[in-house]
């Protein structure tokens, strides 16, 4: 009888293990979906780099960091040119294949720790963690560069449609900034940057500098 009642003990503890091995299976691949998903909602469909949120909890992240560790960070904005008209000669669609050329030149140019994201519409957004504003400075003139060099062509057609330009803000974080104080630097120096005739670089210094 004792032996019955052990075999039979048995058999349910092994029964019992198969449930639990399944359970974890499926816990894995659940685990899996939710990292996915969660990558997807941080990332922009047009473009495939990093979104606004992406780029929000980043950069909160990043000025937290630097603050704590007395770092330099910088932060790029960058507004395409004349978009508006561009759509309007070329079409919405022409208009969607420039942006995805603007984020691959991106994805080509900014590297390591630094994070390109696309913060909405036709403007963009690079976190430049560890970098003080003249290096930050000289990577945008860079992007600013290879973007109004090269020509926009459609794959489907050898003509070229012209170049597209954009304009630069940059800040750099001081002490005690919080996120909005160093995005809103950024955007001030970007208006100057259209302000004074577009397809340029403006820092928070060199905007500083001329008011003072
Ligand atoms: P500025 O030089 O002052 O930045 O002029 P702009 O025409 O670029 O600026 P404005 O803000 O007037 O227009 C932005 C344009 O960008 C209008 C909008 O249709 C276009 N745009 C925003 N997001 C997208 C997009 O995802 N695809 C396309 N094709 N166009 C977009
Ligand atoms: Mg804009
Ligand atoms: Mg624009």
């Amino acid at each position: 009888e004792l032996h019955g009642a052990t075999l039979e003990m048995q058999e349910h503890t092994e029964q019992l293990r198969a449930e639990l091995r399944g359970r974890e299976a499926e816990i894995g691949k659940l685990r899996q979906a939710l990292d996915e998903a969660h990558m997807a909602s941080r990332t922009d469909p047009l473009t495939g780099i990093g979104n606004r949120g992406l780029f929000d909890e980043r950069l909160a992240e990043a000025v937290e960091q630097a603050h704590m560790e007395r770092q330099p960070l910088s932060l790029v904005l960058l507004d395409i040119d004349h978009f508006k008209s561009f759509n309007d000669r070329h079409g919405h669609q022409v208009g969607d294949v420039v942006i995805r050329l603007v984020a691959t030149r991106l994805r080509e140019m900014v590297k390591g720790r630094d994070l390109p994201a696309r913060y909405g519409g036709e403007e963009f957004a690079v976190i430049l963690p560890q970098t003080p504003c003249p290096g930050a400075a000289v990577l945008a003139e860079m992007i600013r560069k290879v973007l109004a060099t090269s020509q926009v062509k459609l794959k489907s057609s050898e003509k070229a449609l012209g170049t597209v330009t954009a304009s630069f803000g940059i800040s750099s974080l001081r002490a005690g900034d919080s996120v909005d104080d160093l995005i809103g630097r950024a955007d001030r120096a970007l208006y100057e940057a259209k302000h004074a005739g577009r397809n340029r670089v403006m820092t928070e210094e060199a905007l500083a500098a001329e008011m003072a």
